[in-house]
C-alpha cells in the first residue's frame, strides 16, 4: 500500500508517463516502502525529492540506421536515460532486445539509481539500449549496428559523465565494438567510459561473473541470517545468459545443485544437476538453444511450454527478464517447499508474486540488492582503469563478497529501523533512497 502522503506523487508519475507500465510498477514498489521514511523526515516531501527522483535528468532517444549482410537497410531506435547523477556519473547497462522501449529503459534506470546507491560506491544511475535483436545476426552485422549506435551515443558519454555497460544482448563482443567506435571517434583511450570490457584490454577480473556470483553471495547471507545454509539446496536458475550461468557456477561451487534453467524457447529439467561446461559451450560459445543441450545430454527433458517454476526446489533465482515469475508461479513454488527467492534479473517477480512470498514466509531478495554485484564490480573496474591497475581474481572476488555482505546487512538494519524487520524490499528501497536523497538535498534545485 502507498502511504496517503505519497498517493498524489504516484498518480502524477502515472499521468506524466502514460503507457509505461514497467516504470509505474518500479516506482510504485519504491513508494510503497517510503511511507515510514517521509513520516520520520517530512523535509523530503517539502523539497519534492521523490518527484525529482522520478524525473530523469536527461532522456536521449535516437535513430540507429545500419545495413545487414545483404545490404538491406534497418532502422532501430536507441535510448539512453541519464536518470540521476547525485552520487557519481550515470552508470548502468545497455540492453539490445526487441522488447526494449522507453518504459522498460526508464524502469531499469530508476531501479539502477537505488541499486547503485546501495553499493556505497560513487556511481549515479542510468540505463540504455535498443530494440535491435542480435539473435541470429552475424558478427559483422552486430559490429555495424554497434558502430552506428555509438556514433550518436558517444557525445553523451565520458568517464565523469555517463558510463554504460552490458545487459541482455550486450556482452563482451558488443562492448568491444562499442568501445572501439568510441575510441575512434574521440581519439581517446578512455578505458573507464564503458565497463564489462574484456580482461585483455582494460576489463576487470570477476566482472563477467559478478552479477551471478553476487546474487548467490546474497542468498548465502540471507540463509545464514536464518541459521541455514546454501549447501545441499536444490535450486532453479531461470535464463541461461550471463547472470544465470555464473549464478549456477557459484551455486555448484558452494555445494548446491541446480536442476533447471531456461531460455526464451522453454526450459530444461536436469535432475542430476546442470552440466555447466556443456551449458557454456551451447549458450555462450555456439549461441545455440537449450534444445541442443537436451539433445547432447541424457536424462534431461526440454519443455517448450509451461513454467520452469513448476519444478520443486528450495532456493530459486529468476535470472532472465522482468515479470517472468507471476503470482501463480509463486504459489506453485510455495506449494513445492521453496524457502527463498533471490532476484538475479531486474524486477523478474511481479507484485502479485512478492505478495505470495510474504504470505508464505518465503525469504525474498529483491534485485536492487541481490544483483548489485554486477554494477559494483563495474565500479571496481572504473577504479582499476583510473589507477591504470589490474587486480587479481581472488582479490576482486573478495571485494565483491564483502560488498554483497554489506548490502545485505544494510538492508536488514534499515528494515529494522523503519519497522519492517526482515523485509529486504523495504531495506533496499529505503537505504538506497536515503543515500541519494541526502546528496540531492545538499545540491539544491539542480
Ligand atoms: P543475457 O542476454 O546474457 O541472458 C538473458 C537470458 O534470459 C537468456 O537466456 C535469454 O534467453 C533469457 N531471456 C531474455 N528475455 C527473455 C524472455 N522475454 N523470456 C524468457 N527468457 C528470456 O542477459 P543477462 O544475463 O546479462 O541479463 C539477465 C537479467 O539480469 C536482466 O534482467 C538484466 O537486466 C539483469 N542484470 C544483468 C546484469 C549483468 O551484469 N549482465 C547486471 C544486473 C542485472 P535467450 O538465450 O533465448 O535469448
Amino acid at each position: 500500500m502507498i502511504d496517503e502522503k505519497l498517493k498524489s506523487v504516484y498518480h502524477d508519475i502515472v499521468s506524466r508517463n502514460p503507457a509505461q507500465q514497467e516504470f509505474h510498477q518500479a516506482t510504485r514498489e519504491v513508494l510503497e516502502s517510503l511511507g515510514p521514511v517521509v513520516a520520520k523526515h517530512p523535509e523530503y516531501l517539502h523539497a519534492k525529492v521523490i518527484q525529482m527522483l522520478a524525473e530523469p535528468e536527461r532522456q536521449i532517444i535516437f535513430r540507429v540506421p545500419w545495413a545487414d549482410d545483404q545490404g538491406q537497410v534497418h532502422i532501430n531506435r536507441g535510448f539512453r536515460i541519464e536518470f540521476n547523477s547525485a552520487l557519481g556519473p550515470f552508470k548502468g547497462g545497455l540492453r539490445f532486445h526487441p522488447s526494449v522501449n522507453l518504459g522498460i529503459v526508464k524502469f531499469l534506470g530508476f531501479e539502477q539509481v537505488f541499486k547503485n546507491a546501495l553499493t556505497g560506491l560513487p556511481i549515479g544511475g542510468g540505463k540504455g539500449g535498443s530494440d535491435f535483436d542480435p539473435k541470429g545476426r552475424s558478427d559483422a552485422e552486430v559490429m555495424r549496428f554497434c558502430q552506428s549506435f555509438m556514433t550518436e551515443l558517444y557525445r553523451h558519454l565520458g568517464e565523469y559523465t555517463d558510463v554504460p555497460a552490458g545487459d541482455i544482448g550486450v556482452g563482451t563482443r558488443e562492448i568491444g565494438y562499442l568501445f572501439g567506435q568510441y575510441k575512434r571517434i574521440t581519439n581517446r583511450y578512455e578505458s573507464a567510459v564503458i565497463t564489462g570490457k574484456s580482461t585483455e584490454w582494460g576489463g576487470s577480473q570477476v566482472r563477467t561473473e559478478a552479477t551471478g556470483y553476487g546474487a548467490v553471495f546474497f542468498a548465502k547471507e540471507m540463509l545464514e541470517a536464518q541459521n541455514g545454509s546454501i549447501e545441499g539446496k536444490r535450486c532453479i536458475v531461470s535464463g541461461s545468459g550471463n547472470v544465470a550461468i555464473y549464478a549456477i557456477e557459484k551455486l555448484h561451487q558452494l555445494g548446491a545443485i541446480v536442476v533447471a534453467c531456461s531460455d526464451s524457447d522453454g526450459f530444461i529439467h536436469d535432475p542430476a544437476g546442470i552440466d555447466l561446461d556443456l551449458l557454456k559451450q551451447v549458450k555462450s560459445v555456439e549461441r545455440q538453444r537449450l534444445t541442443t543441450y537436451a539433445e547432447r545430454r541424457g536424462g534431461v527433458t526440454h519443455h517448450p511450454a509451461g513454467s520452469v517454476w513448476s519444478i520443486p526446489a528450495e532456493v530459486v533465482f529468476p535470472c532472465a527478464t522482468q515479470n517472468e515469475l507471476s503470482g501463480r508461479d509463486a504459489a506453485s513454488l510455495a506449494k513445492n517447499g521453496c524457502i527463498a527467492v533471490v532476484e538475479g534479473a531486474n524486477m523478474p517477480c511481479t507484485a502479485a508474486a512478492i505478495d505470495v512470498f510474504r504470505e508464505n514466509g518465503i525469504l525474498f531478495g529483491p534485485a536492487k540488492a541481490a544483483n548489485a554485484g554486477g554494477v559494483a564490480t563495474s565500479a571496481l573496474e572504473m577504479q582499476q582503469n583510473a589507477s591504470r591497475d589490474s587486480w587479481e581474481f581472488h582479490y576482486t572476488e573478495d571485494r565483491l563478497a564483502k560488498i554483497m555482505s554489506n548490502i545485505h546487512d544494510t538492508c536488514l538494519s534499515t528494515a529494522d529501523e523503519f519497522g519492517r524487520p526482515g523485509d529486504y524490499v523495504t531495506g533496499a528501497n529505503v537505504a538506497g533512497f536515503k543515500r541519494v536523497a541526502a546528496a540531492m538535498m545538499a545540491f539544491g534545485l539542480v
